[in-house]
């Protein structure tokens, strides 16, 4: 993206001033659909119009099924026949290139623990209260109200390509995001949408999916002190205990 003058981040402000009423009613729709693992289909669709709406070249890319039995895919959750990622393009193909990375599932929402409705959205002062309205369907539309601010009022400014994809499964296994990398989705820098408090947060967890074989040696009860647990031979699992969540932290910052 060209570099702006200030008078030009004054316009993209009111660009996108005047485009928030329809990102929050594009929220709206985003959190009403109830996009648990399995059921991601109909949301994705509220995506794809928003971005047929903004001018993107839509995509469906599906997540074949190898993604979750290869290497370091996640144990999938459920089929992903008839479930899979949308991608959205601006200036296909032109470089330098950005991504925005954004999942559209979310995990079941317990009614009981709400105060109303979860996929019945609600305004209250000044925020949308709704499963998925922070993490992370706020996300994805405020990615694209700030593009569509860009186009309205800098429509020069964008040159290289520039991707949107909504991605599955992010909360369970991360393979939504595995399958678009590994179906060649990538892009010169890439912003997680997720929701860090308005700060740039420069790294974050990640799950590592392992398959570990331990080997023992059996032995009948009697000779019980001839035979190998191989739970004992885990160092690791036994000195840290129920605490092994709390790895060291990945280098990152805020700025
Ligand atoms: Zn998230």
């Amino acid at each position: 993206m060209a570099a702006q003058s200030p008078a030009a981040w004054t316009g993209v402000d009111a660009a996108i001033a005047a485009e928030a009423d329809a990102a929050f009613e594009f929220l709206a729709r985003l959190v009403a659909a109830e996009s648990t693992v399995g059921r991601e289909a109909p949301a994705q669709e509220i995506v794809a119009a928003e971005l047929a709406r903004l001018g993107f070249e839509v995509e469906h890319q599906p997540v074949p099924e190898a993604t979750a039995t290869a290497a370091p895919g996640g144990v999938a959750q459920a089929s992903y026949s008839g479930r899979g990622n949308l991608v959205g393009w601006l200036n296909r193909a032109a470089r330098p290139s950005l991504l925005l990375n954004g999942h559209v599932d979310v995990v079941p929402a317990d009614a009981a623990l709400w105060s109303a409705d979860p996929y019945r959205p609600q305004i209250r002062d000044g925020w949308m209260v709704g499963r998925g309205a922070g993490d992370m369907k706020g996300g994805l539309a405020m990615g694209l109200l700030a593009i569509a601010g860009l186009r309205q009022a800098t429509p020069e400014a964008i040159t290289g390509e520039l991707g949107l994809v909504s991605v599955i499964e992010e909360e369970c296994t991360g393979n939504g995001t595995l399958a678009a990398g590994n179906a060649g989705i990538l892009s010169d820098a890439v912003v997680v949408l997720e929701p860090t408090d308005l700060n740039l947060l420069l790294g974050g967890i990640g799950i590592l999916w392992v398959e570990i074989t331990l080997t023992g040696i059996s032995a009948h009860a009697e000779s019980a002190d001839r035979a190998v647990n191989p739970v004992n031979s885990i160092p690791v699992s036994r000195s840290r205990g129920p605490g092994r969540e709390r790895a060291p932290r990945p280098a990152s910052r805020r700025e």
